[in-house]
């Protein structure tokens, strides 16, 4: 399977290079497209964030699966702020860094953990993609909501998720 990571804004480039080594491990191949620009549209003046739907929209289709990455606060529909935001059985999937950032809790700064928090709603985003709902177990695909619960999920797929992924013939 090929993963495509596009950098929508600037990007921290350590991040997307540990993204690309580690999804490409993990799922087959993986590359980094040319950054593409924060749509103006997706902003709300009111809210000082971006609607992720409207940036996901905007994410190419070419590959298997198409992962954004972006810097900027990301929210959806009626929640205060997500973490990432995918189109189950689709084509795309995207996460935002700024609140997996020790900074933002006023903490000193974590290039180690924010890599793998990053790989975390990572997965959890392209699992979403190839088809996985929320599951209960300690497992990637467990909902969070905050930095503590995705701080407390695990990386990979439980077995049950992965016997799932393998039903979809996805072969890991
Ligand atoms: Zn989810
Ligand atoms: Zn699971």
């Amino acid at each position: 399977m090929r993963i495509c990571i596009q950098p929508v804004g600037e990007v921290d480039r350590e991040v997307l290079e540990f993204l690309k080594e580690q999804l490409g491990k993990l799922f087959g191949e993986c590359e980094i497209l040319e950054p593409i620009d924060v749509s103006a549209d997706a902003y709300d003046p009111l809210r000082g964030q971006f609607n992720s739907t409207v940036i996901l929209r905007k994410l190419p289709t070419t590959c298997d699966v198409t992962l954004g990455v972006t810097e900027v606060d990301l929210y959806a529909d009626n929640l205060n702020f997500i973490f990432g935001e995918a189109e189950l059985f689709g084509k795309r999937a995207i996460i935002s860094l700024k609140r997996l950032r020790q900074e933002f809790y006023g903490l000193p700064e974590d290039k180690r953990l924010l890599k793998v928090r990053a790989l975390k709603e990572a997965v959890h985003e392209i699992g979403h993609v190839l088809g996985l709902k929320h599951c209960k177990g300690k497992c990637v695909m467990r909902f969070s909501n905050s930095i503590v619960e995705v701080d407390m999920k695990n990386w990979w797929f439980c077995e049950n998720c992965l016997k799932k992924l393998r039903k979809f013939n996805f072969l890991f």
